[in-house]
C-alpha cells in the first residue's frame, strides 16, 4: 500500500540563505567535505552523506532490509548520494551537494502493461506519474519514516522518483524537536510499515516530575536506543516530562 507523503517537503536549496526552511540552515555550506561522512549500510555497502543525517540513511536501509525488500534496489542502476552539482537542467544547487539525497533505480519505469522496465536511454527524472516504478513506490515509505521526502510525491512538473532527500524532519527525528503533529505523522507511517515507534529523541532532556507535588526529581538525557518509555507518552511529547508516583 503506497503512502503518499506530500507533507514531507524538500527544504529550499540555497547555499547562503538562513532560516528553518532552507537547506543551509540545517546542513551548512554545500560541497563542504567537513560536513560529510561515510556510513556502512545494507545493500549499498557504504554511502557518503551528510554527518547530521548519516544515521538516518543507515536506519532506512536497515529497515528496507528487515522488510525483505532490499532486492528492489537495483545495484546496477544506483545513482549515488553526494555530488557537488546543480539540479538537472537548472541553476539551483542540487541537494546532492549537501550529501542529503540518494538516487535509486535511476532508469526504472512502469510500462503500460504494468511491468517494471529499465530504459537505458532515459532516466526517470521528470517522468509522468503513470511511469513511476513500483519498486520506488515500495521503497518510499521507508524513507518517509525517517523524514525523507520522495521525488515521486512532488508535483507533476518536478516528479523525480529516483530521488529521496533528507529534510529537517530527519534531523528532528535523530536529534529531537519534532512538533506533536510531526511526531504523530511520522508514527503513522512507521505503524503502517510495522516499524517500532520512534524513540523520544536521542539527547532529548527528560524531566522526572512527582505527579502529585509537581516537584522535579531528576533531569537527564535519554540515551540512544530507548524506543518508548510508557504507553501514554503525551507528557513526554508535549513537555519533556515523565510523571512518577
Ligand atoms: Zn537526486
Amino acid at each position: 500500500m503506497p503512502i503518499r507523503n506530500a507533507l514531507i517537503k524538500p527544504l529550499v536549496r540555497s547555499s547562503w540563505r538562513k532560516g528553518p526552511g532552507y537547506v543551509s540552515h540545517w546542513f551548512g555550506k554545500r560541497c563542504d567535505a567537513a560536513g560529510l561522512t561515510t556510513v556502512e549500510v545494507p545493500r549499498l555497502r557504504r554511502v557518503y552523506v551528510h554527518k547530521r543525517v548519516a544515521e538516518a540513511f543507515r536506519e532506512v536501509l536497515l529497515s528496507i532490509a528487515a522488510a525483505g525488500i532490499d532486492h528492489l534496489i537495483d545495484l546496477s542502476d544506483y545513482g549515488g548520494t553526494y555530488c557537488c552539482r546543480k539540479v538537472r537542467g537548472g541553476s539551483a544547487a542540487s541537494p546532492h551537494s549537501w550529501g542529503i539525497a540518494i538516487d535509486l533505480n535511476v532508469h526504472h519505469f512502469l510500462a503500460s502493461d504494468d511491468t517494471e522496465i529499465v530504459k537505458t536511454g532515459r532516466t526517470n527524472f521528470h517522468c509522468a506519474a503513470h511511469e513511476v516504478a513500483p519498486s520506488l513506490e515500495a521503497l518510499a515509505p521507508f524513507f518517509n519514516a525517517w523524514g525523507f521526502t520522495w521525488g515521486g510525491d512532488w508535483n507533476t512538473k518536478y516528479l523525480d522518483p529516483m530521488h529521496f532527500e533528507a529534510t529537517e524532519l530527519t534531523v528532528k527525528i535523530l536529534e529531537g524537536g519534532l512538533s506533536k503533529d510531526e511526531h504523530r505523522y511520522i508514527e503513522t507511517i512507521r505503524e503502517a510499515l510495522g516499524m517500532p515507534p520512534l524513540g523520544y529523541g536521542t539527547g532529548q532532556a527528560i524531566k522526572v516530575v512527582h505527579w502529585v507535588t509537581g516537584d522535579m526529581l531528576a533531569e537527564f538525557e535519554l540515551p540512544a536506543g530507548i524506543r518508548r518509555l510508557c504507553e501514554n507518552g503525551d507528557h513526554i511529547e508535549d513537555q519533556g516530562k515523565l510523571y512518577v508516583e
